[in-house]
């Protein structure tokens, strides 16, 4: 039998649970991974484009657990009344090949990414940031201002999104939670005296969401939204004027990430080098850090297994019959006849 984790088994563990207590443990499995980094198997995400948007297939194995997410990315989607993202996969055990757990992933995406974006300010944010600007107030964007307080522990948060709707539907998702929130009147607005900044729009173009006068000395930017060739947030020279772009998986970073629009020789650091203490982070608290973050299939990986070993043997997950599994393993065709034919 394998384990299944589905919308509503989803949907009530993080309600039961919370999303910051979550993130803020899946932030320790996402970079117990990051720094074993050398253990997996790394290709870049198998990715099949249209115009409107993305379908990929992220796959890693450590060796003794495997497991693929499915994932998409079409930026027009709210305009349809659907997710920008959406996503599922699959962990297996690498010794008989059979998959353990099948969970959705929309929503578990969320917490993964705001974990990593916890993993990397962790490493890189100036000690004692206690500021956030978010640009982009859609999906992600209550994951990702729950998950920095969890990281590096904000306290108030300046939104802006284009869409005001967004907006006060962010405001109304805080509510409660305890960070004092701000509605800002534009990105530079939102950005003015920021810790951390983190942009997490959607648009299928290199926008430039951040340009590099709104960016002040100190602050540790980091940029989730642009993942695609053809998308990216930041004005280039934003890049330029970094201290230290910090990265996860280079070759596909490289064609997928902010840095796609710089030189290919231009410098990077490895966010797992940063996190075994193998390349620099921040070394000044003037210093400008920016995490290029595309999400990389090790991400989903520990996503996957820590959400395995938080629900195991609750009522957060059911099993399903999903493996065709004869008790004579040479007779499959055995398991298609019936005892009405047999007799
Ligand atoms: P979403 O469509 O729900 O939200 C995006 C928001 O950005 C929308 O509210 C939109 O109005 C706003 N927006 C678009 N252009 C803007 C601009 N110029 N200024 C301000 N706001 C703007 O999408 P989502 O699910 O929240 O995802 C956000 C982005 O993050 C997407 O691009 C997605 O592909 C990316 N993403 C990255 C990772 C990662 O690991 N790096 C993981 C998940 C999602």
């Amino acid at each position: 039998m394998v384990q299944f984790v589905g919308v509503p088994q989803m949907r009530r563990w993080i309600a039961t649970v919370g999303a910051e207590p979550i993130v803020a443990a899946m932030m320790d499995a996402v970079e117990e991974d990051l720094r074993h980094w050398r253990r997996f198997d790394k290709t870049a995400r198998i990715a099949s484009h249209s115009p409107v948007g993305v379908i990929e297939l992220m796959p890693t194995s450590d060796g003794a657990q495997y497991a693929f997410k499915y994932v998409n990315g079409h930026p027009s989607n709210p305009s349809r009344g659907l997710q920008t993202v959406t996503a599922f996969g699959v962990l297996a055990d690498v010794s008989s090949g059979y998959p353990v757990l099948m969970a959705e992933m929309t929503l578990l995406t969320a917490l993964r990414t705001a974990a990593t974006s916890g993993v990397a300010a962790r490493a890189l944010a100036r000690p004692g940031s206690t500021h956030l600007a978010l640009i982009g107030a859609g999906s992600q964007a209550e994951f990702q201002a729950l998950g920095m307080r969890a990281a590096v522990g904000i306290e108030s948060v300046a939104v802006w999104d284009t869409d005001p709707a967004a907006l006060d539907k962010f405001e109304r998702n805080m509510r409660g939670s305890g960070l004092r929130v701000r509605r800002a009147s534009s990105a530079a607005d939102a950005v003015a005296g920021a810790d951390v900044i983190t942009t997490c729009t959607a648009d299928k173009t290199n926008a430039t969401v951040l340009t590099a006068d709104m960016i002040e000395p100190g602050v540790h930017v980091n940029a989730i939204g642009g993942d695609c060739p053809g998308k990216t947030e930041l004005e280039a020279a934003i890049l330029t004027q970094a201290d230290v772009v910090a990265i996860e998986f280079e070759p596909q970073t490289r064609i997928e990430g902010e840095i796609q629009q710089m030189p290919a020789n231009f410098p990077v650091t490895a966010l797992w080098d940063v996190l075994n203490r193998e390349a620099p982070g921040r070394t000044a608290d003037a210093q400008i850090t920016v995490f290029d973050s595309v999400g990389f299939a090790m991400e989903d990986f520990s996503a996957l297994r820590f959400l395995l070993a938080s629900v195991h043997g609750t009522d957060f997950v059911e099993e399903i019959d999903l493996i065709a599994d004869p008790a004579d393993p040479k007779d499959l065709f055995g398991l298609t006849v019936t005892e009405h034919a047999r007799a």
